[in-house]
C-alpha cells in the first residue's frame, strides 16, 4: 500500500457561490457563502505551541510561524471567511460570520477533509465593528482545551499551532469600561470544517432559497458522502445523523462537566464537534446551575443542566432552515423526537459507566437525582467525587473526603446513597467502565489561568504540561496529583478567568 498522500484542494470555494470581491470592509454580502480574505500582517510572528498529534493526523510537518501566523501560505491554499448568521441568547441577529476566523486552506486526509482556520488574523468582510484579532488568553485557552477534550473522548475540532504576533490588542475584559492592552496571538484549528447551524440559517434568512440548495449539496458531497438529497428520505436520514452527532457531543459534555457558555446558533458545528471554545468552563463543584459566562448571569440560558435542552432548540432552528427544501417539511418533527431519544440514551450510557452500572433500570433515574441533589448540599468536586468513587471498596464516604471542600461537612444522605448504590452494583461496580468514564485530570478553570499568566510573562513550561497532561486524563499520573488532581483553590473562587469569563477575546 502506497502512503496516503494529502492535497490542498477548494471545495467549499469551488461549489458554494461567494463574493465577487477579495476582502474589503465590513460590510453585508447577500447570497454569498464565503468572501476571499488574506491574514493582515502582524510585526513578529513566533511559535509558541504546536500540537505534534494535529500536525501528524493532517499531514503537516512545517512548524513555521510566518505559515501559521497568516504570513505566507503554501501552495494550493486559498483563503476565505465564512458567511453565517444565527441565533445569539435566543435571538436572530442576522449576519455574523467569521469576523476573526480566515480558513487558510481545505486538505484531503484519509477520513474525507479538513479545514485549517487562523483564529485572530484581522479583519474581514464579517469583522462588524471588531478588530478581527485574538488576545493569547483566548488562544492559550482554546488550543489547551480542545486538544485536552480530544483526549477525553469528547468531538471537538483540533488545535494545529500558537502563534504570538508581536503585537498588543486592546480588550475590555468585563465589559465594564476599562480596556487595557493585552499580547495578541493566533492559533490555527482544525476540523472537518467550521460550517455552523448558522451558515445554513443566514439564507432562509435573507430568502436565498438556490445558496441554500448549492451549501447543502457541497457539504453533502463534500462531507457526507454516503447522503443526498434528492428527496426528503435523503434529507431526514442525514437530519437524523446530525441529531445523533448533536447528541453524543451534548452527553460527553455532562459527562465530563463541560460547560460551553455560548451556544448560540452560530457556534453549534454541523459535524456534531465542539467549536468556539469562548467563555467555557469546567465544573468543579458539582452545580447544575453554573455557566462560566458572565455575559449569561442574569438568565443562565447556557447553563450545565440546560445544554441538552439549548441543543435540540438549536436543532429546530437548523431544520427550520431546511423547509425550502423539504416537499413535506412536517417530517422535520421526527428529528427531533429522534434528538431527544438519542440524548436519552447516550446520556443514560455515560451515567450507567460514571456509576460502573451494567444496565439500566426506571429506579436509577432516582438514584442518579438523588445523587446529584447531595452533590449540590454543600461543595463537592464533580471530578475527584467521580474518580475516587471509581476506586472504592465499600460503601464509605469518609474514601472519598477529598471531594468535598470542607471535609468536616458530608451530608448525612451520603451514608444511605452509597448503601444503595453498592447494592445496585452487587458490591462490584464496573471499574474499568468507570476508570474510562471518569477523569482523573480536565483543565480546570484555574489550571488555564496559571497557564496563561505564565505565557504572559513569555513561560510556556506550564502550558506544554498541561498539554501534555490532559493527553491522558484517564491515567493516574501519579507525579501530577499533588498540583492537578486538586480542588479549586481559594484563590480561584471568584477570579476573572476562573469563575468569571466573558466573550471578550
Ligand atoms: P463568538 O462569540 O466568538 O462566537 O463570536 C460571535 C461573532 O462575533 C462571530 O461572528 C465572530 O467572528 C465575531 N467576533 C468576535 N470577536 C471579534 C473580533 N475581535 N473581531 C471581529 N469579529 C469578532
Ligand atoms: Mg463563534
Amino acid at each position: 500500500m502506497g502512503e496516503f498522500v494529502h492535497e490542498w484542494g477548494s471545495p467549499f470555494l469551488d461549489q458554494t457561490p461567494g463574493d465577487v470581491e477579495v476582502g474589503g470592509t465590513p460590510r453585508r454580502v447577500p447570497g454569498a457563502c464565503w468572501s476571499r480574505t488574506i491574514p493582515a500582517s502582524v510585526p513578529l510572528p513566533s511559535m509558541k505551541l504546536w500540537s505534534v498529534d494535529t500536525a501528524n493526523q493532517i499531514g503537516i510537518e512545517l512548524k513555521d510561524p510566518m505559515i501559521w501566523g497568516g504570513q505566507q501560505q503554501l501552495p494550493g491554499m486559498d483563503c476565505f471567511a465564512q458567511r453565517y448568521g444565527g441565533h445569539q441568547f435566543g435571538n436572530w441577529a442576522g449576519q455574523l460570520g467569521d469576523g476573526r476566523a480566515i480558513t487558510l486552506g481545505q486538505r484531503t486526509v484519509k477520513s474525507g477533509w479538513v479545514e485549517l482556520q487562523l483564529k485572530g488574523s484581522g479583519i474581514t468582510p464579517y469583522s462588524r465593528r471588531g478588530d478581527g484579532k485574538a488576545v493569547l488568553r483566548s488562544s492559550v485557552r482554546e488550543f489547551l482545551c480542545s486538544e485536552a477534550m480530544h483526549h477525553l473522548g469528547v468531538p471537538t475540532s483540533r488545535a494545529l499551532s500558537l502563534v504570538e504576533t508581536g503585537e498588543h490588542v486592546m480588550r475590555d475584559i468585563l465589559y465594564n469600561g476599562q480596556p487595557a492592552p493585552e499580547p495578541g496571538a493566533i492559533i490555527c484549528r482544525v476540523a472537518p470544517s467550521f460550517l455552523r447551524f448558522g451558515t445554513y440559517q443566514i439564507h432562509v434568512a435573507d430568502g436565498q432559497a438556490e445558496a441554500l440548495a448549492a451549501l447543502v449539496e457541497h457539504t453533502l458531497q463534500t462531507h457526507f458522502p454516503t447522503h443526498h438529497m434528492n428527496d426528503d428520505d435523503g434529507l431526514i436520514a442525514w437530519f437524523r445523523e446530525l441529531a445523533s452527532t448533536t447528541a453524543n457531543m451534548v452527553a460527553q459534555w455532562m459527562r465530563v462537566g463541560f460547560v460551553h457558555g455560548v451556544m448560540n446558533t452560530d457556534n453549534m458545528s454541523v459535524h456534531g464537534i465542539t467549536i468556539d471554545y469562548g467563555p467555557y468552563g469546567w465544573l468543579e463543584n458539582f452545580d447544575r446551575t453554573w455557566t462560566p459566562n458572565t455575559t449569561d448571569a442574569s438568565t443562565r440560558r447556557y447553563r450545565y443542566s440546560q445544554q441538552p435542552a439549548i441543543a435540540g432548540w438549536n436543532l429546530a432552528r437548523f431544520l427550520e432552515s431546511m423547509v425550502p427544501l423539504m416537499k413535506s417539511p412536517e417530517r422535520l418533527q421526527s428529528v427531533l423526537e429522534h434528538y431527544s431519544i438519542e440524548f436519552t440514551r447516550l446520556h443514560t450510557s455515560s451515567w450507567m459507566s460514571k456509576l460502573g452500572l451494567k444496565n439500566w433500570t426506571d429506579s436509577d433515574g432516582e438514584l442518579l437525582e438523588e445523587l446529584q441533589n447531595l452533590l449540590e448540599e454543600v461543595e463537592t468536586d464533580m471530578t475527584i467525587f467521580f474518580r475516587e468513587l471509581s476506586h472504592l471498596t465499600a460503601p464509605d464516604i469518609t474514601a472519598l473526603k477529598a471531594a468535598f471542600y470542607d471535609p468536616n461537612q458530608i451530608p448525612f444522605g451520603w451514608k444511605s446513597w452509597l448503601e444503595r448504590w453498592w447494592e445496585r452494583c452487587d458490591s462490584t461496580p464496573d471499574r474499568d467502565a468507570m476508570l474510562q468514564a471518569n477523569p482523573k485530570y480536565v483543565l480546570r478553570n484555574w489550571m488555564a489561568q496559571m497557564a496563561i499568566e505564565k505565557a504572559e510573562k513569555g513561560d510556556y513550561s506550564l502550558c506544554e504540561e498541561l498539554h501534555q497532561l490532559l493527553k491522558h486524563p484517564y491515567d493516574e499520573q501519579p507525579g501530577h496529583e499533588t498540583a492537578w488532581y486538586a480542588k479549586r483553590p481559594e484563590w480561584a473562587r471568584d477570579k476573572v478567568g476562573c469563575s468569571m469569563l466573558s466573550c471578550s477575546s
